[in-house]
């Protein structure tokens, strides 16, 4: 048994980010772990946070969906957690996965206001709406409470259910134009490590996964160190890629200037994206290794150049008719245009995030459901 949770666990090690370009929601983990109704289980649980995120990939309709948690550093000695848990959330601590705070306050709500994301909580927001106004807003604020077939979100002062994302505030717009060193040695969120090449190394981190700084004492300041935060230079642009298969979301990523990104059946090297596991037999042999690469230009257009043995295909405009299908044969490159899809196989594409949705209708897989045996023990509500 506890080798199937630690699988769960290290499934949901996977969704969580501190990447204000892929993080879909808020959330504060000392409350989620105790939303105790979910399953009626012990007192504190991390699993929760596993529902909570397949509640949340359920409504958004995406597969591999991420969550920004912020976490009370009390909640590393939390007797209510079970060892291994604890060791888990110290491990994402260490990582950056996770922002760890001595005085959370109202952070999460700052996070969701910087970033323009949805939070998930049962707090009582009725008295903030003057201060963060989008709280005003349909699905800006969901609680999770339990539902059928798991947990389902009922709406705050906002109303809606369904999470909605909308713009980052001009403060936040701000500070993600700029990159951000934290002077404590060892940071996890703005660079860390002691001595002058550590320091060069986190500044050539991939500088989106750097989190939105705090504003609490009126200057960009480390939320997790409370020290002040000197400008590391300009954040290099970005563009967020979303996977598309069978109809489904099923992956986003960053595309930076400095780091193409390769996407086929098994890419060599980090930081390629995987398709294979969601390939039916005929894709799989289809799809090269590497059979597209991204890059991003310096005007901020992205470029996408055949690497496979079979040649892929360019859907003008997100056209799904096979009359206006463009081939993109091997080792040629071509600009994507606005809403152009790359068609790596009939049904497998690449675009842009805000150009790549779902069509509805299919479900994503659950986080959970890496563990059968912990997902069988989660009672039926
Ligand atoms: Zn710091």
């Amino acid at each position: 048994m506890r080798f199937e949770i630690s699988k769960v666990l290290d499934a949901i090690e996977g969704r969580v980010c501190t990447d204000p370009a892929l993080a879909r929601a808020v959330v504060d983990l000392a409350e989620v772990i105790r939303w105790q109704n979910l399953d009626g289980g012990r007192p504190a649980s991390l699993l929760r946070l596993g529902m909570v995120i397949d509640a949340l990939s359920r409504q958004i309709g995406e597969d591999s969906v991420q969550v920004y948690a912020i976490v009370h550093r009390a909640l590393l000695s939390d007797a209510d957690l079970t060892s291994n848990e604890r060791m888990v959330v110290r491990r994402w601590a260490d990582d950056g996965l996770v922002e760890v705070l001595d005085q959370p306050g109202d952070r999460m709500l700052e996070v969701a206001d910087l970033l323009g994301l949805p939070v998930l909580t049962r707090a009582r927001l009725d008295g903030l709406v003057g201060r963060y106004p989008w709280l005003g807003q349909a699905g800006r604020a969901l609680a999770p409470v339990p539902g059928a077939g798991g947990p389902v979100f009922i709406a705050h002062v906002g109303g809606g259910q369904d999470p909605s994302t909308g713009s980052r505030s001009p403060a936040g717009v701000k500070l993600l134009s700029r990159k951000w060193r934290c002077p404590e040695p060892g940071c996890a969120l703005f660079g860390g490590g002691g001595g002058a090449f550590a320091d060069l190394a986190a500044i050539d981190r991939v500088p989106s996964e750097q989190p939105p700084p705090t504003l609490r004492t009126g200057a960009p300041t480390c939320p997790r160190h409370g020290s002040r935060l000197s400008d590391a230079g300009p954040r290099p642009r970005s563009e967020v890629l979303a996977v598309r298969i069978g109809g489904l979301v099923r992956k986003r990523f960053v595309l930076t200037e400095a780091d193409p990104v390769a996407v086929g059946r098994a890419p060599d090297g980090p930081g390629g994206v995987q398709l294979g596991q969601w390939l039916n037999d005929e894709a799989r042999r289809w799809i090269s290794r590497s059979h597209v690469r991204f890059d991003l230009g310096r005007g901020g257009e992205v470029v996408v150049t055949d690497t496979s043995t079979n040649g892929s295909g360019i859907r003008p405009g997100g056209s799904m008719a096979e009359t206006d299908r463009i081939p993109l044969p091997p080792q040629q490159s071509r600009t994507l245009g606005e809403g152009d899809l790359i068609e790596l196989y009939p049904g497998v594409q690449v675009g842009r995030a805000a150009e790549t949705t779902s069509d509805a209708t299919y479900a994503p897989n659950s986080v959970m459901a890496e563990a059968p045996t912990m997902a069988m023990r989660l009672p039926r509500p």
